[in-house]
């Protein structure tokens, strides 16, 4: 019978990065349309990267009683006490709209000096299985905020983030670099090693 893991996300770039590794271990990676539930909205009130992606997760684990895959993720700058966090998708207060989530983030930094615009992306991946059981694996991306926006492309943040050791924004730097030291890329790898030790 065929290994079938349902993908607890619309997003098509998240789906794709996730095909890639678990059909590594046997895995078919079908879509929460695929599986019948293109309208489910999972409400998520946790309090940290990982309890939104486990809510996510065990939700469709639950009621398509097969493994599930979910992940969670944003922007912590710590000059803001971490903010926008788990935030991030609706900082400026409408979901979704990143370039008002963008340009708050920019105006809450107005007059911040360089060495003080450290800055994360996380990303939390868990995978369920319908007992509630779960793997769970974290990646981080250090770097920083930048003064304004800086190349076309990408998503999110991803015009404004600088990431550690580079001089220019995740946009401008391009999927590949993303894909290599990237926070999803990073919980991807982890993720990878928690299957490889299980198998
Ligand atoms: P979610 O995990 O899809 O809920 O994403 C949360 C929000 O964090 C997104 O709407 C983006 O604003 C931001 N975010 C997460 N990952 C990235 C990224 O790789 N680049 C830029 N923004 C991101």
């Amino acid at each position: 019978m065929e290994n079938i893991l349902i993908a607890a996300t619309q997003n098509k770039g998240k789906l794709k990065e996730l095909k890639a590794i678990t059909e590594k271990y046997g895995m078919k990676l079908v879509s929460m349309a695929d599986a019948g539930l293109g309208d489910l909205d999972i409400e998520e009130n946790g309090e940290t990267f990982a309890e939104n992606s486990y809510i996510k997760a065990s939700t469709v684990a639950r009621l398509t009683n097969k493994p599930c895959i979910a992940d969670d993720s944003g922007l912590c700058v710590d000059v803001l006490g971490g903010a926008p966090g788990i935030h991030s998708a609706r900082y400026s207060g409408v979901h979704g709209d990143d370039a008002a989530n963008r340009a708050r983030l920019l105006a809450d930094l107005a007059g911040v000096p360089e060495e003080e615009r450290a800055a994360h992306f996380t990303c939390c991946i868990t995978l369920c299985q319908p007992d509630g059981s779960a793997l769970v694996a974290e990646g981080h991306c250090p770097g920083r905020i930048a003064f304004e926006e800086i190349g076309e492309g990408g998503f999110g943040y991803d015009k404004i983030f600088i990431p550690e050791g580079c001089d220019t924004s995740f946009a401008a730097l391009g999927v590949e670099v993303k894909n290599r030291i990237g926070h999803r890329a990073r919980a991807l790898a982890k993720l990878e090693e928690l299957l490889e030790n299980q198998a």
